[in-house]
Order: C-alpha cells, then structure tokens, then sequence
C-alpha cells in the first residue's frame, strides 16, 4: 500500500476510504464477504503479468510451467471440496460462467427454463434485458402461496415447454432447493440441467446445506460469495461435458485466464477444506435464523417465513417503509444492505418493498449469536424510526462500538 500512495496518491485515498468503510460498517449485502489476506496477496501476485490461453498441459504461450501448477492445484481443490468429476476455473465472473454454460449447449431461439428474477433468480437466467433473455426463449417458474419454489408448476410447465436447459439456483431465496427434483424433471424431457449455486457455494463446502453435483449436468458459481474467495467464476461438470464447456469458456468466450485470480482461488478453497471453514459456515447459517427471528419478533416479516441458509428477505410494508429508503437509512446508521423486491411486490424494482440481509460477511469478522441479535435490533431501531437523525446517530454509534470490537483485517 506505501506503493500506491507514492505512485497514485488519489487512488490511495479512496482504497483507503473503502478499508474504513468495510472496518466500521455492518456488511449485511448478502453477496459480499472478505477475502482473506493470503487470497488478497496471491490475486496481488506477480502471476497478473502471465499470459496462459489453454489448459494445464495445453497451453498457446511459453514460460506457463508455474502458472500451470496454480491452475491445477485450484482444479484438484475444488474438484475434491464438491465431488465433482471435472472443473474449469476460469470463468472471470459467474455471469461469464453461466453464459460458456449456454454457448456449449445452446443455439440462439432455444428455449430455457430458470426462477424468475422477481421471485428470486439471476438475471442471467432469463431476465429479458440479460443476453439469456435476449437469445433465448424464456420460461420462468416461481414461488408458490407459501412462498416456496413451486416445484409441480415447474414440473408442469417443463413437460409443457420441454427446455433444452433448466437452471436451478437463485439470488435471494432463502430455502433448501431440492435439486433432486429438478435433476428428475430434466432427465425425464432430455434437457441439460444446470445448478447454479453462487450464493450457496460457501454452505454447500462446508456440507450444511445440500450439494447439487451428484444431481447435475453443470453446476456453476462464483467463488467471491459465501465460498469467501477472490472475485470470479467456476464451472464443475460430469465428465461426459468437460470438452464442451472447456471450449466453451476458451476459445469460445474468453481470452486468457486471469492467472492471478486463479492463484487466488486456490488459496480460498485451501482455506475451504479447513475445519474451521465448516464451523465458520455453520455459524452463517446461525447468525441468520437470529437475525430472522429478532426481526420477526420486531414486527417484520420474513418472506417464505424463515431462513435455512446465509440469506433472507424482509418485507418491510409493516413499517411503512420501501426498500430503497431502507437502505439510505440503513446505510446513513452504517449497516449496508441492499433493497430487494419481494415476491408479488407492490412497488417498481427500483424501489422495492423489500431488503436482502446475509450473514457471510458480518461472520468472518467473528459475530456469533449475540452479535447478531444486536445487529437486527439495531435494524429494527432504524426502521422503527428511519426519519429521525439523533435516532440514525445512536445506531450509528452502537454499529461503531460493535464493529471495532471486530476488526476485520487487524
Ligand atoms: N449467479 C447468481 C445466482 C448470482 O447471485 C450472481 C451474482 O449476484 C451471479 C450468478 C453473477 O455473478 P457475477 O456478478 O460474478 O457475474
């Protein structure tokens, strides 16, 4: 860092700023997390500098001998964290990750079949303004009355439409998927199915909530989420789709990997194989059904009723408050999360009825039961009161007394 203030001194303040930033606030944002030193050092690395188009073993550049053991060693890792056959663990991003799935087994005018982004999907399963909703024709499924995935409608509308590709897996659904069930559906009308396990890559490590590889074609996710590595992608695929997918993302979709992040990853999933890793997700999960409990108990409701995982929604209409002032406010008291629609909700997606709250973050700076209970009542006081300053100064300095007593990077 003493090199980026002598070369780039403004720059050198906002990381500076952003370091404050991530020390004192509360992260509740659902997708975010805090690498680790040594993953922040390997992505710092001199392996930025290599170029490395191909494979281990089969590379179109000299001098790869080293990049070569980084790219193999993450493989091998996470290969062995999931139990799945074969790995590629270039995709720059899990959007990137998810299109190379797309490009190996679809043609433009194909039908697919995901969760609606209003309900909980990505847009990158079929969101109109997204290439998968651009190219293909798009059929969603949702969430039932009691707010869970409603799985015989989407068994339904499977043998109806018969897709070439069903994904399962979501951005803000806070239940066990039953991929099993997806996986019989798709075997049964011949379609690739695709898991698509971003938000729960970190739980599913660490074995406390349920592993889609045995049921799926391709399971993709990235590794910056509850998986807590570098910013990126990966794909994990039977066998039989290893050629597919691997010419998929190069040359298909991408030039050279990023070697660095690579290096990155297989540091983070080092880290995943740890038993601490697995306290640590178990813990998640805690801090969560805390938070939704306090925040029932608060007189929010949580959408599907409960959590299983890292994540929920909070309908927030009890307290007469939409999404987009809850997260000013939130975020003026330095708790940062971000709005989220509801299923059936009201109010347009820039606004919102609804907040997203995850605990991956807020976990690996050591918060525990009671620290999570704190931070939802500390929730609950803003949106009890979300106008009045000296109210948003009090949490504010509650949020500050807490969070130096955990130091993320000490
Ligand atoms: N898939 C899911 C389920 C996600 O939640 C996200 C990110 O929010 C992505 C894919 C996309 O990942 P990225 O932002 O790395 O492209």
């Amino acid at each position: 860092n003493i090199l980026i203030e002598q070369t780039d001194p403004e720059l050198f303040a906002a990381i500076q700023a952003e370091t404050a930033r991530q020390e004192h606030h509360i992260e509740l944002i659902a997708s975010e997390n805090y690498a680790s030193p040594a993953v922040m050092a390997a992505q710092g690395s001199q392996l930025t500098n290599k170029y490395a188009e191909g494979y281990p073993g089969k590379r179109y550049y000299g001098g790869c001998e080293f990049v070569d053991v980084a790219e193999q060693l993450a493989i091998d890792r996470i290969k062995q964290i999931f139990g799945a056959d074969a790995a590629n663990v270039q995709p720059h991003c899990g959007a990137s990750a998810n299109e190379a799935v797309f490009l190996a087994f679809l043609k433009p005018g194909d039908t697919i079949m995901g969760m609606s982004l209003a309900e909980g999907g990505h847009l990158t399963h079929g969101m109109p303004l997204n290439m998968s909703g651009k190219w293909f024709n798009v059929v969603s499924y949702g969430l039932n009355d009691k707010e869970e995935i409603d799985y015989d409608a989407m068994e339904a509308k499977a043998r109806e439409h018969r897709p070439k590709l069903i994904v399962a897996g979501a951005s803000a659904y806070s239940l066990r998927i039953d991929f099993e069930r997806f996986a019989k559906v798709a075997k049964e009308i011949g379609a690739i199915f695709l898991v698509d396990m971003a938000h729960y890559a970190g739980l599913i490590a660490a074995g406390v909530y349920p592993n889609p590889v045995p049921f799926a074609d391709v399971v993709t996710s990235t590794t910056h989420k509850s998986l807590r590595g570098p910013r990126g992608g990966i794909i994990l695929m039977k066998a039989e789709h290893e050629k597919a997918i691997n010419s998929a993302i190069f040359p298909g979709l991408q030039g050279g990997p990023l070697m660095h992040v690579i290096a990155a990853k297989a540091v983070a999933f080092k880290e995943a194989q740890a038993p601490e890793f697995k306290a640590y997700q178990e813990q998640v999960i805690k801090n969560a059904q805390v938070i939704a409990e306090t925040l029932t108990q608060r007189g929010l409701r949580i959408v599907s009723g409960r959590t299983e995982s890292h994540v929920m929604l909070v309908d927030l209409r009890a307290k007469g408050i939409t999404g987009k002032e809850a997260e000013a406010v939130l975020g003026a008291a330095h708790m940062t999360i971000n709005k989220n629609a509801i299923p059936n909700d009201p109010e347009k997606p820039f606004v919102t009825s609804g907040v997203r709250i995850g605990t991956p973050a807020m976990t690996t700076r050591g918060f525990k039961e009671e620290e999570a209970r704190l931070t939802a009542n500390l929730i609950a006081d803003v949106l009890d009161n979300p106008r009045d300053e000296a109210n948003l100064a009090a949490v504010r300095a509650k949020v500050h007394e807490l969070t130096s007593r955990f130091p993320v990077y000490r």
